[in-house]
């Protein structure tokens, strides 16, 4: 029985971090002028309404999305420019997940495919993205579906893989799915997020990966893990990740360490 709803998070710290890094992939991506394959394996419902009832029981968004709005980063500045041009108003209120920003950035010829399993996820996340030919919204386990879409047609791509790590075995079931699609789509970059608990969890999901090929960790230490309840950090690990890449993640990390580091 799956319980987390994305809406009590969306435009958290974590989610800053992660679409950041999900702009500047998918821009690399359209440097080429041939198409693409983007597989979201754990999609959400795409959109997300900051003045909700939900989304203002944490108010996650505040020390997130909200918190950056007054950076000079350029790439800060153009995801700013994606949200508001979602909201057509110079507003965060509606919130991008993955999807949305994936379908925002995509080509005409670019191909995607969104995974959810949660039943009311799924079906927003449907009526979302009905109207896009371009577009295939799949009920279905994240981990399974990527393992059957492995490798595309269109060999060129991107995978994102953000599960709610609900279940602990998430850790490893994310470690083994990336290496045996890895094998079978080896030319596809693969972004992983993990959330930073006191646990630890993430750090044998990172050693098993590491095996892999270009493999890039990016990760946002906000404060001492004994000091908060939750999150304590955020990251992400990225395979295949492409080298002209690697000062533009650094530079994203810099400037959201100057915003929410202690
Ligand atoms: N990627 C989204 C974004 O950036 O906007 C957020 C996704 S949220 C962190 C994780 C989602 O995975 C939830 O909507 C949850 O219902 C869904 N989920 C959990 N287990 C899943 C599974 N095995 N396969 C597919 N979706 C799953």
């Amino acid at each position: 029985m799956l319980s987390y709803k994305h809406i009590y998070h969306a435009g958290n710290f974590a989610d800053v971090h992660k679409h950041l890094i999900l702009i500047a992939l998918l821009k690399y991506l359209q440097q080429d002028p041939r198409p693409y394959t983007y597989i979201d394996t754990h999609s959400g419902s795409g959109i997300y309404d900051l003045s909700s009832a939900e989304a203002n029981k944490t108010s996650e968004y505040l020390d997130g999305i909200e918190a950056i709005k007054s950076s000079k980063d350029p790439a800060i500045i153009e995801y700013l420019s994606l949200i508001y041009e979602l909201n057509n108003a110079k507003s965060t209120r509606y919130y991008p997940g993955s999807p949305e920003i994936a379908t925002m950035l995509a080509r005409s010829d670019d191909i995607m495919h969104f995974c959810e399993l949660h039943n009311n996820e799924f079906k927003l996340l449907q009526n979302n993205y009905r109207k896009f030919k371009n577009v295939f919204v799949h009920h279905h386990n994240g981990f399974e579906g990527l393992l059957s879409l492995c490798p595309p047609k269109i060999r060129r791509g991107l995978v994102l893989i953000d599960p709610s790590y609900e279940i602990k075995s998430d850790y490893e079931e994310v470690a083994q799915t990336v290496i045996k699609a890895h094998k079978k789509w080896p030319e596809a970059i693969f972004a992983i997020w993990y959330p930073m608990l006191k646990a630890k969890r993430h750090e044998e999901m990172i050693k098993a990966v590491n095996k892999l090929p270009g493999v890039v960790i990016s990760d946002l230490v906000i404060c001492k893990p004994d000091e908060v309840r939750g999150m304590y950090g955020t990251g992400m690990i990225i395979v295949n990740t492409p080298e002209e890449l690697i000062g533009e993640i650094g530079v994203i990390e810099d400037a959201l360490n100057e915003i929410y580091c202690w």
